[in-house]
């Protein structure tokens, strides 16, 4: 497999981009190799510089649940660019996207476009301080829900230590500020919550978690944070950048019973454009600005070119049927990748919701992000060298979501199921 050019622009590219990309993972640090540079992407397939194709399972991280360039996307996108790319004044299609988005998330009464998940997530803690006066946030450790300073912290020793920041450049105040709990550990949750409860102003938590592996939650532990920050006043923030409008049409909450305070959406809702979202009860959002005194706004926000893209895309997932259909190929795959580990006689174990899937080697079970730290990267490194060579495209790190989207056919899934039976008996 030729990747000259791939190598070529990787090369150049590191002279004048640090570490060659304009995203951390996407420079395959985990993996190593050559990053593909991808000159175009059409249903199930992205193709590189050097004219290789492959399956993709990376889906652009989330957001081409319809597959790449899907033609009536493509179309409303087109059809928005000939009245122009940007305005910073109001317009009808960023109105009929804050009403699909209201009518599909429960407890979601107003929403605010933003440009990114990190802006989502960023105006929903400044939000839950200022409606309680409080400074504390809980997040949990293996989420992420963006870059901005609070929320880049990860745990200390033991489950009630405040956060000490995660990068350079996060001060000791911010990350203070932001305790870390274990994902799924009710037991740490009800301490936090007995221990500091009235300085809580918000918990955040993907409620599906994807940014350690896939991570499923204990619905007993979402019932139960839903009780206990309704208790102390705190606001519950649900981080569905990844999961809303994944697993089914709409957030993944009422799944496991929950309505957020607040919930941010991304990926999915701007259809492979820059656009994501905040929303929830009246009282919180009113008090945004220019209604109320919390600041936040945007240039590009409700862009009509990522507004355009987020209504079809929406347009086409409403549709009956297309939910049932991603299960079922995330069931064809997550089945034949156990038949294929079981053959090989790998131990892993493969987490799965819809759609999205993670496979981690060396283990029977992750349930949060210590037990997924220990699953075998050497092993995971293996494969997908070994699968990208063979054409098929996995997220390059052993924590990564796989995404399947409505473009992979049934002989896409089998092709790839076929590749790994071969790639995984020389894992
Ligand atoms: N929240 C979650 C759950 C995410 O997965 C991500 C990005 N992967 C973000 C927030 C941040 O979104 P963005 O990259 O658009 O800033």
């Amino acid at each position: 497999m030729a990747t000259d050019l791939s190598q070529k622009l990787f090369t150049e590219a590191l002279r004048s981009i640090p570490g060659g990309v304009n995203s951390p993972v996407r420079a395959w640090n985990a993996v190593g190799g050559v990053p593909r540079f991808i000159q175009r992407a059409r249903g199930a397939t992205v193709t590189d510089v050097d004219g290789n194709t492959y399956i993709d399972y990376v889906g652009s991280w989330g957001p081409m649940i319809l597959g790449h360039a899907h033609p009536t996307v493509l179309q409303a996108i087109q059809t928005a660019l000939r009245d122009g790319t940007s305005f910073g004044a109001p317009t009808a299609c960023e109105v009929e996207l804050a009403c699909t988005l209201t009518a599909a998330i429960p407890g979601m009464e107003k929403v605010r476009l933003v440009s990114t998940g990190t802006e989502a997530t960023m105006t929903a803690l400044r939000l839950a301080r200022a409606a309680t006066g409080r400074d504390k946030i809980v997040k949990f450790d293996g989420c992420y829900h963006g870059h901005s300073d609070g929320l880049l912290v990860r745990a200390g020793s033991g489950a009630l230590t405040f956060g000490t920041p995660t990068s350079p450049g996060v001060s000791a105040a911010t990350a203070a500020a932001t305790l870390v709990l274990p994902y799924n550990d009710l037991t740490a949750l009800d301490r936090v919550f007995a221990e500091h409860g009235r300085e809580i102003a918000a918990v955040i938590i993907e409620p599906i978690a994807g940014n350690m592996g896939l991570v499923p939650p204990n619905p007993e532990f979402l019932t139960s944070l839903r009780r206990l920050t309704s208790s102390a006043g705190s606001v519950l923030i649900c981080d569905e950048v990844i999961t809303g409008f994944r697993v089914r049409y709409g957030a993944v909450q009422p799944l496991y019973g929950i309505t957020a305070d607040v919930t941010c959406l991304g990926k999915i809702v701007g259809g492979g454009l820059p656009l994501a979202a905040v929303g929830g009860s009246a009282a919180i959002m009113d008090q945004l600005a220019p209604l109320g005194p919390v600041y936040q706004a945007g240039t590009l926000s409700g862009n009509p070119l990522a507004v355009a893209a987020g209504n079809e895309t929406l347009t086409q997932l409403a549709k009956p049927g297309v939910y049932e259909r991603l299960d079922e190929k995330g069931a064809r795959l997550e089945a034949g990748l156990k038949a294929a580990l079981k053959k090989s006689g790998q131990r892993a174990c493969v987490n799965r919701v819809g759609s999205m899937l993670t496979l981690f080697f060396g283990l029977d079970e992750v349930v949060d992000s210590k037990s997924a730290m220990a699953c075998d990267t050497a092993a995971f490194t293996k494969f997908f060298q070994g699968m990208l060579a063979r054409g098929i495209y996995l997220p390059p790190s052993a924590f990564e979501t796989w995404f399947v989207s409505m473009a992979h056919s049934e002989d896409d899934i089998d092709l790839t199921l076929q590749i790994a039976t071969d790639v995984l008996a020389k894992v």
